[in-house]
Formats: structure tokens, C-alpha cells, sequence
């Protein structure tokens, strides 16, 4: 049998979405020996779902647009709770990485001078995400794949990550298993790039797939880093509402960015109710206006359907709870009356397709029944905003699993450019640590006892007996408990008591955990997975919650009922989550945001 199968990388990087991908290049470029693990089948990450575009401020459209336009809407989309720096080296390079995308052979649609196309999206002055009609994901993953086999990158697929590995405080390597044969796997490397996606299946209505359940936050966490922004969840604002099985499916913002308009039962254009101050003085408040904008952006202001998406969500939450919702609980996003049928299936070909097959509505003759669904979280792990790293040497952590780039609400299109940009800097990075420490002969070895005690995590379920004094719970229905409980208790509008059941539930819910029954062997055990998951899945559903009592005001897409409004001293701070001593739950710190230098904060003061 001969023993646990091991491997020796100087980077190993978990997740093969662009972040992922992306990292993985750039260790390679940069001469480290590098694999890619994934749970899922290469190819099928979150990042392929992507519809709308990746932002950056190219100028192909409106010459104007440069990155100081891109950092400023991002830090305002964000309420300025973002990490200054991270803001800013986004908002830089992300042109380059669009570009660089091109190069290696992504077929982006077209301006007619033939340059890069850009569509308008929520938040953004300018008409600013590149796009491959609405399948830029797809386009995005298949360069990146096309590139990482080219080079020759090692590839493990199928295989879960259960534990980050440490001698003396630094990474020494990461733990996992085969899915398909439920055998251990351990990987030797001084560097481990955490890309692994979101939280999203922590929720009962999301637009997340069943990988979003929170690995990479919970990995980093038990390794020793801690997460920031934890409380701000992005609802996007429309998700498919009916049939029910395919309830929280994305609806993309595209189809507000190409023309579509958002109305209640009673026929009103109700956007125009809901403009923050905040915003107001760079919004339209007629429709003649905000219809104008489309052609030209100079004269007008944007329409209130383009405001950020926390403020859409929460004004359709709003129309929806006063009584003016579609009949199956939505409401309504038109853009059959407002663009032709030819430019409507050209601009949007899979929002077509998904309604016409999922729900049997022609978009370009009658309208859809939109409502929120949980779709991004933009809290992650701290990292350094140069490398990447997080507070645990040799860790690092890029794409949604990280925090801070888009503070309390991001926009759309800046994850995409989010991935790659952070992607390289991280395996770059990664690369740089690795070569550091061969040069100074000083690699951590993996402890066999640390492997000992991985492998005896991950076997756990199958310990507890069923029955009387046991065990007796079953992962799925302790799934199905705690998405309810979070949609319902931790969800897009908040207070205190609710915030105070979800941690009550929560702590009932791990008890249940530590008995819940796994039947079977290892191999192919859907259960067993679900098990582990479901561990990650409860820490960081505590983070949010906590987070959310904590943070005692409204601010992007955290939306406290019993603390309406921003608060200068919260705007000033960011919650940080870290492991607690005894290590099966989370300590929750408050720390002053950096300051913004004077060059970028006058960004703000010009306008
Ligand atoms: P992902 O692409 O999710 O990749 C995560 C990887 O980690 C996967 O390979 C997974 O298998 C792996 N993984 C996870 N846990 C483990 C583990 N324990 N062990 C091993 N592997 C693991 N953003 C935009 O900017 N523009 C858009 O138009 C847009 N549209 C979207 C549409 C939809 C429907 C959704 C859901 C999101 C959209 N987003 C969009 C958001 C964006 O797609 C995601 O934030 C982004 O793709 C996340 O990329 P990632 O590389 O961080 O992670």
C-alpha cells in the first residue's frame, strides 16, 4: 500500500479559479515548482459562473476614465471601508491584466475601432468592464487553464484541502484527500496561496455553487491568520425568484448596465425613491435624465438602477416587504421594453437562455420577477496589500477568500480584475518566499504528528456511533438548519436580537456537528465531505454573525434595522476575527483602518 502519497512544491496553491490560476502562473514565471489543487473538476470553479465583466479603466469607451476614476468609485462603492492600497493597486493594474489576458488569447468583444469592448455596471462613472457577451467567466477560466497546462503546472483536481500545515509558526505544507477515493494526501511547501472562492452555500438563497463553503477562510483561521470585514456580505440584487429550484440563480447586473429598469407591481420606476445622499449629487432623479446617460455620460448622471448594489438590494427588499412584490415574491426587471429583441439576445445570450429554459420567459417580451440572493462576501482573510500574505509567514491568500480590497460593498466587475491582479502579486510573492528560505537553507519541514492529527480531523465523522447517547445527526440536515438560520437571522437587513439567535443557534449547531454520523466508507462519500465542510462552514458563519452584532451601524452590506445610519467612528475601524484559544471559536477585535495619503485622499476633496 506504501503509505500516504506526498508531494514537494515550493508553491502550492488551493483553488483553481482565476485567483488560483492566475497565482499559479505567476509562482511558475517566477521559477518556483508549483501545483494547483481544486476541489472540482479543472475548468469548473466559481469564476467560470462569471457573467458580467472584469472592470478596469482601459478608456476604451470614455477616454476619461483613468485609475484614479476606477480607485475613487471603488472606495465610494465600498463606503471607504476599503483597504486604501489594495484599492489602489487594483484600480492601477488592472488594464495591464486585462490586456495581458488578450495576449494570451482571450477573445474579448469589440468596440467598433475594434479595441476592447466596455460595459456600463453599478457604480462605475464609465462604461468600464471588459466582456465576452455575458460569459466572461468562461472566457477568463479557459485562457488562464489554456496557460497553466501550457507551462506545465502540476494539477491535482478532485482533491479537498483540510488543513494548512506549520512548523514553528511558518507554513510547511497543506493536507487533504482525494474525493473519488477518499485517500490522504500531504503537500510539502514552504508557500500555500489560499484562492478558494466564497461562503456563499452558508445561505439558503444564493447565486453560489456548492464549492462556497468557506475552506479558505476557515483553513486560514485554524492556521493561525485572522479575517477582516466579515460582517459585510454582498446580496446582489437580482437573482431568479421563481421556479423555486433555481431560486437565488444570478440574474447579471448586465442587464441594468444595457438599458434594463427595476419596477414594482404597481408599474413604478421606484429607483428614484431610494438615492442615498451619499450618491445623490452623481445620480439622475428623472427618467429622462437617466435614460439619456446611456449615450452620453457627460451631460447626465447615472440611474438610480446603477447605484451599488447594497442600495438596490435593500430598496427591492424594501418595495418587496411594503406590499409591492411580483406574485412569487420578487419584483419586476424590464428591459423588454426598452431594447429590441436582436440587441437583447446578442448583449445577453445566457440570461436568454436561462429564462426561457429555467422559468419559460421570453426576455425580450415580458419582463423578469428579480429578488436579492447572497452572492459575494467581501470579507477574507487580512493579507499584506503588496504580497498578499497574511499574518502567518508563507500563507497567503488572494481573490474573494481575501479581505479588504472592496471594504463594506464592491462592485461589480472588480473581482474578476481582483483575481488577477492579487493573483499574480501573490504568487509572485509566494515564489519570492520560497526561493528566500532555500537560500538561507531554511524550509519548514511537515510534522509527521501534524499529519497524524489531520488525518485523524478528517476521519472523526466516521467515529461517532449512531444511536441512543451517540451520534445520530445527519450533515444534510444540519446544512439545511443552518442556511435557514442565516438567511433568516444574519441575512440583508439586521438586529441585534436576531444577530443574538443566529450565535445561539450557531453554538447549538456545532454541538450537533460533534455528533453527526457519517455512513460508509471512504470512498466516494458525498456525506462524509459534506461533514468536513460543514466545520468551515459553522466558523465562519460565526464570524459573520459576530461581526454583525459588533459593528453597531448601517454601512454597504451590512444593514443593521436598529442602527439605520453610517458612523464616522465605525468608518474609521475594521473588525478582525482570529482563532480563540481553545480553538472552536473566534475572538473579535476592533483595529483602526490605515490612512489614505494625502495625493489619494484629495481625490475625494476634488469632487
Ligand atoms: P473561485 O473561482 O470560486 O475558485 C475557488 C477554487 O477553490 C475552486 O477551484 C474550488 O474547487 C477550490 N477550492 C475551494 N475549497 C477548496 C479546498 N478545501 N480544497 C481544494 N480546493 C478548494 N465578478 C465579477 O467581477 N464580474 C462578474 O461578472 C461576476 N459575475 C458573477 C456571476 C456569478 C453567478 C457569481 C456566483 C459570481 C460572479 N462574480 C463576478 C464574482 C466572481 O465570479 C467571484 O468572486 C470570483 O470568480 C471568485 O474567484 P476565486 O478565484 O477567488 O475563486
Amino acid at each position: 500500500r506504501g503509505g500516504m502519497e506526498r508531494h514537494s512544491y515550493d508553491v502550492v496553491v488551493i483553488g483553481a479559479g482565476g485567483a488560483g490560476l492566475r497565482a499559479a502562473i505567476a509562482a511558475h514565471e517566477a521559477g518556483a515548482r508549483t501545483a494547483v489543487v481544486c476541489k472540482s473538476l479543472l475548468g469548473k470553479a466559481h469564476t467560470v459562473m462569471a457573467e458580467g465583466g472584469a472592470a478596469a479603466a482601459l478608456g476604451n469607451r470614455w477616454p476619461e476614465d483613468t485609475w484614479q476614476v476606477h480607485f475613487r468609485d471603488t472606495m465610494r462603492g465600498g463606503k471607504m471601508l476599503n483597504n486604501w492600497r489594495m484599492a489602489q493597486l487594483h484600480a492601477q493594474e488592472a488594464p495591464e491584466r486585462v490586456l495581458e489576458l488578450e495576449d494570451w488569447g482571450a477573445l474579448f468583444d469589440r468596440t467598433e475601432d475594434g479595441l476592447i469592448s466596455q460595459r456600463d455596471f453599478g457604480g462605475h462613472r464609465y462604461a468600464r468592464l471588459a466582456h465576452v457577451g455575458d460569459r466572461t467567466g468562461l472566457e477568463l477560466i479557459r485562457t488562464l487553464q489554456q496557460r497553466t497546462v501550457q507551462l506545465g503546472i502540476d494539477v491535482f483536481m478532485e482533491c479537498t484541502v483540510t488543513e494548512v500545515l506549520k512548523q514553528e509558526g511558518q507554513v510547511a505544507g497543506a493536507f487533504g484527500y482525494w474525493r473519488e477515493t477518499g485517500r490522504f494526501i500531504t503537500f510539502e511547501a514552504p508557500s500555500v496561496i489560499l484562492a478558494t472562492g466564497g461562503i456563499g452555500k452558508s445561505y439558503k438563497v444564493t447565486s453560489n455553487s456548492w464549492e462556497y463553503t468557506g475552506d479558505g477562510h476557515a483553513l486560514a483561521l485554524r492556521a493561525g491568520a485572522s479575517l477582516i470585514n466579515m460582517e459585510f456580505v454582498q446580496f446582489h440584487p437580482t437573482g431568479m425568484v421563481w421556479p423555486p429550484s433555481v431560486k437565488g440563480l444570478l440574474v447579471t447586473e448586465s442587464v441594468r448596465g444595457d438599458g434594463g429598469i427595476l419596477r414594482n407591481s404597481q408599474g413604478a420606476r421606484f429607483m428614484f425613491d431610494y438615492i442615498p445622499d451619499f450618491f445623490r449629487a452623481e445620480t439622475a432623479d428623472t427618467e429622462e435624465e437617466a435614460d439619456a446617460w446611456y449615450e452620453d455620460k457627460k451631460n447626465n448622471r447615472r440611474p438610480p438602477e446603477l447605484l451599488p448594489r447594497d442600495e438596490v438590494a435593500r430598496a427591492i427588499n424594501s418595495e418587496i416587504k411594503a406590499g409591492r412584490g411580483s406574485p412569487h415574491g420578487g419584483i419586476y426587471l424590464d428591459i423588454a421594453s426598452r431594447r429590441d429583441a436582436d440587441y437583447i439576445r446578442k448583449r445577453l445570450p445566457s440570461m436568454y437562455h436561462q429564462f426561457k429554459e429555467l422559468a419559460d420567459v421570453d426576455i425580450t417580451a415580458e419582463p423578469m420577477e428579480i429578488g436579492p440572493t447572497c452572492h459575494y462576501v467581501m470579507g477574507g482573510v487580512e493579507v499584506d496589500p503588496d504580497s498578499q500574505q497574511s499574518a502567518v509567514t508563507g500563507l497567503y491568500a488572494a481573490g474573494e477568500v481575501s479581505g479588504g480590497m472592496h471594504g463594506s460593498n464592491r462592485l461589480g466587475g472588480n473581482s474578476l480584475s481582483d483575481l488577477l491582479v492579487f493573483g499574480k502579486r501573490a504568487g509572485e510573492a509566494a515564489a519570492a518566499h520560497a526561493t528566500s528560505l532555500d537560500q538561507r537553507g531554511q524550509r519548514p519541514v511537515v510534522d509527521e504528528a501534524d499529519v497524524k492529527a489531520a488525518q485523524a480531523d478528517a476521519l472523526a465523522p466516521f467515529e461517532v456511533s449512531a444511536g441512543p447517547g451517540g451520534g445520530g445527526e445527519n450533515p444534510y440536515t444540519i446544512q439545511h438548519d443552518l442556511q435557514q438560520s442565516m438567511n433568516d437571522l444574519v441575512g440583508i437587513i439586521r438586529t441585534a436580537t436576531e444577530l443574538e439567535a443566529s450565535l445561539a443557534e450557531l453554538e447549538r449547531l456545532k454541538q450537533r456537528a460533534d455528533r453527526m454520523v457519517v455512513e460508509g466508507h471512504r470512498q466516494y462519500n458525498p456525506g462524509w465531505h459534506l461533514a468536513l465542510d460543514l466545520r468551515n462552514m459553522l466558523l465562519v458563519s460565526e464570524c459573520i454573525a459576530k461581526a454583525a452584532l459588533a459593528r453597531q451601524e448601517s454601512r454597504g452590506g451590512h444593514t443593521r434595522d436598529d442602527f439605520p445610519g453610517p458612523d464616522p467612528e465605525w468608518g474609521a475601524k475594521n473588525l478582525v476575527l482570529s482563532l480563540d484559544e481553545a480553538g472552536t471559536g473566534v475572538d473579535i477585535a476592533e483595529k483602526p483602518l490605515p490612512t489614505m495619503p494625502d495625493d489619494l485622499q484629495q481625490l475625494f476633496e476634488d469632487k
